[in-house]
C-alpha cells in the first residue's frame, strides 16, 4: 500500500489542504481498477468509518497476495468542507464561499479530456482543484464508488440506468433496502464520471458500459456511524470487490436485496405549511395510500392548527429528515413507490 497526499493551496495566504490517498497495486493487469471515496459531503461519516475497516481488510489481503486490480481509496474526500464549522455546526454539504453543493459542478468532460482536468490547475479555486483531483483519480478506474449518507435513511443507492441490472451485485453485497435508478443528468460526482465514460471520445454517446460502475451509495443516516455497522459494510464492500475480481476471496452467494425504483417513482413528501413535525411513521416502514405520515403543527393551540400529511400511494419509506421544524414546502420524506409520482422533478440525482 502506498499513502500519498495531494496538497491543495487555499484561496487565502497561509492556508493549504492535504488529501490523503491510499493506493494498492494489483497483480493482474486485466482486473478492474477501483476508486472509492467517502465524505465528499464532509459531515457524512458512515463511509469514512467503512473505509477505515476496508483499508484494514485490504492491507491483510495485500499481505496474502490477494490484491488483483489497482485500488485507490480516499476516506475523507473533502478537507475543505470538514473545516467549515459555522455557528457551532459542521457545514459539510455546501461550500460556504460560493454556496455551491460540494457534490455538484463537477466538470462534464469526455474521458479523452481527462489530462485537462489537472493541467494548469493553479487557475482554479481550492474547491475546484479538489473536485478536479477527485474526478481525475476516479477516471483512472472502471469501478467508482462515492460513499454518502442521507439525513435519516435506509441503506440505498443511486444507480444510473446504464449500470443496471449489472450493479445488483453491489446492492446485494451492501444489503441495500432500496435502489433508485437515476437518469444521469446533473453534475454530481458519479454522474460526471459516467458522463466521461459515455462520451469516451468527443461526439460519441454510449448507452451501455459493461464492466464499469459509477454509483452514489447512501449508507443510511448521518448518525448511523457505529463500529459493527461500519465493519459489516466494509465486509460487504469487500465481497463486492471479490465478486468483480478486484480482490481474491472465496465467492459466497450474495443475498437478495430490496426495492428497485426509477427516480420518477420516488414520492418526495413535503410540508404543506411551516410548523413542528410530528412523524407517525419511520424509515423502513411500508405505507398504504392515504395513511398518515406526519402531523404538522402549523398554528399551535388553534383548533384547526394541525395539518395532516398523508401517503400519495403505497410505498417504502426510504428517508426522513432529522429536523423537527419544517418550513413551507420543505422535504419530509422520500418514499419508493410502484407507480410514477405525479409531482414534477428536476433531472438527475435527487439530493446526494
Ligand atoms: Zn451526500
Amino acid at each position: 500500500m502506498d499513502i500519498s497526499e495531494i496538497i491543495i493551496a487555499g484561496d487565502t495566504p497561509g492556508v493549504e489542504w492535504r488529501l490523503p490517498v491510499f493506493r494498492f497495486k494489483g497483480t493482474k493487469p486485466e482486473a478492474p481498477r477501483t476508486y472509492i471515496q467517502a465524505a465528499l459531503h464532509a459531515n457524512e461519516l458512515p463511509g469514512t468509518a467503512l473505509l477505515h475497516f476496508l483499508l484494514e481488510r485490504l492491507r491483510q489481503a495485500e499481505s496474502e497476495g490477494g490484491i488483483l486490480g489497482d485500488i485507490t481509496v480516499v476516506p475523507q474526500a473533502n478537507p475543505i468542507g470538514a473545516a467549515q464549522l459555522h455557528f457551532g455546526e459542521l457545514q459539510g454539504r455546501f461550500d460556504l464561499g460560493t454556496r455551491t453543493n460540494f457534490n455538484r459542478d463537477f466538470p462534464l468532460i469526455a474521458l479523452g479530456e481527462r489530462p485537462s482536468l489537472v493541467e494548469n490547475i493553479d487557475r482554479h479555486s481550492a474547491v475546484d482543484r479538489l473536485k478536479r483531483h477527485l474526478l481525475s483519480m476516479a477516471l483512472g478506474a472502471e469501478l467508482v464508488l462515492d460513499l454518502h449518507c442521507d439525513d435519516e435513511g435506509l441503506q440505498y443507492a443511486y444507480v444510473d440506468e446504464t449500470f443496471w441490472p449489472e450493479a445488483s451485485d453491489l446492492a446485494a453485497a451492501l444489503d441495500m433496502q432500496a435502489v433508485f435508478l437515476s437518469d444521469g443528468e446533473s453534475s454530481a460526482f458519479e454522474e460526471a464520471v459516467a458522463h466521461a465514460w459515455k462520451h469516451e471520445s468527443a461526439g460519441e454517446r454510449r448507452t451501455s458500459l459493461p464492466g464499469r460502475l459509477s454509483v452514489t451509495v447512501e449508507l443510511r443516516g448521518t448518525r448511523d456511524v457505529y463500529p459493527e455497522m461500519a465493519r459489516k459494510d466494509a465486509e460487504g464492500l469487500y465481497r463486492f470487490l471479490a465478486g468483480r475480481g478486484v480482490v481474491a476471496a472465496e465467492n459466497h452467494p450474495l443475498p437478495a436485496f430490496g426495492v428497485v425504483a426509477p427516480l420518477n417513482n420516488i414520492e418526495i413528501i413535503r410540508a404543506p405549511e411551516a410548523g413542528a413535525i410530528l412523524f407517525h411513521r419511520d424509515v423502513g416502514e411500508s405505507v398504504k395510500a392515504g395513511e398518515l405520515l406526519a402531523t404538522i403543527i402549523a398554528r399551535p393551540g388553534m383548533a384547526d392548527g394541525a395539518l395532516e400529511v398523508r401517503a400519495p400511494q403505497d410505498g417504502l419509506i426510504v428517508t426522513r429528515v432529522s429536523t423537527r421544524f419544517a418550513r413551507r414546502r420543505a422535504d419530509l420524506m422520500k418514499i419508493a413507490c410502484g407507480e410514477p409520482s405525479r409531482a414534477v422533478r428536476k433531472p438527475g440525482t435527487l439530493e446526494a
